[in-house]
């Protein structure tokens, strides 16, 4: 997959280059490219923002400048990310469709975002634009959030995690549930014991003990997943929970 972000402040991506993600880069499994959004500009103050239309606090950033940095940077078929916290809302359903795109293109707002005919028009012309958050609270810029996003997409892709099977239960995976507590050695640490049954071996049984945690945690944590659970997906023993 090949993946472009284009921002203001390029070196906010640098956590890029690091641990997972970085290895997918150095190996060639991700094409990454970050552009500085600057460099599209057409002035010598290299100016991107403009007061907004209408009045009011803040700056807006140009169409102009984001709409000669995309036709630049999208290739046919890629995918416009537009982080914004009015944007739907960014999880683990979102993250795995995304992987679907040969291309994401990741536009970083700043000030009071970009100016709102940039996904328009970019809709317009047949491109798949995303408008999403990464949650109800807002941020100086999409940087974060590109960061936030990248990493979920990426993780999912082919060969990033060593251990595919990581991914399987998951918090948000397909049973739908958080993940149960996880533990490791040493078995006994500050007067608290690991849950015996943990030790035992006997794989049925783990299995069981590590659903019904996930099902309480979920329970505890976030009913609203519960409650959002398909019929069939709960059968008689985890109704007993
Ligand atoms: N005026 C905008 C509003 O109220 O919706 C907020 C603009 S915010 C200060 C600047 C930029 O930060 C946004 O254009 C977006 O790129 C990014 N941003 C802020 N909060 C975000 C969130 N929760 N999810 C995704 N992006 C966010």
């Amino acid at each position: 997959m090949r993946i472009d972000v284009v921002s203001i402040f390029p070196d906010y991506l640098g956590p890029l280059q690091l641990s997972l993600v970085g290895k997918a880069v150095a190996s060639g499994q991700l094409d990454l490219r970050v552009h500085d959004l600057r460099g599209w500009a057409h002035d010598k103050h290299r100016t991107v923002d403009d007061t907004p239309f209408g009045g009011g606090a803040g700056m807006v950033m140009r169409p102009d400048v984001w709409g000669a940095a995309l036709d630049d940077v999208l290739v046919p078929g890629g995918t416009l990310v537009v982080p914004t916290p009015s944007g739907e809302s960014f999880t683990q359903r979102v993250a795995e469709s995304l992987t679907d795109s040969t291309q994401l293109v990741f536009a970083c707002g700043r000030y009071e975002g970009i100016d709102a005919r940039v996904a328009e028009v970019y809709r317009e012309r047949g491109t798949v634009v995303r408008e999403l958050s990464i949650g109800d609270y807002v941020l100086n810029g999409g940087e974060v959030a590109a960061l936030v996003m990248v990493e979920a997409v990426a993780r999912l892709l082919p060969g990033v995690i060593g251990n595919p099977e990581s991914l399987v239960e998951e918090s948000h995976g397909a049973a739908g549930l958080l993940e149960y507590p996880v533990y490791t050695k040493p078995a006994s640490w500050a007067g608290a014991d690991v849950p015996e049954i943990l030790l035992s071996g006997h794989h049925a049984r783990i299995a069981r003990w590590r659903r019904d945690r996930a099902l309480e945690r979920t329970l505890d944590r976030r009913p609203d997943l519960l409650a959002a659970l398909e019929d069939g997906r709960l059968d008689r023993e985890d109704r007993a929970v």
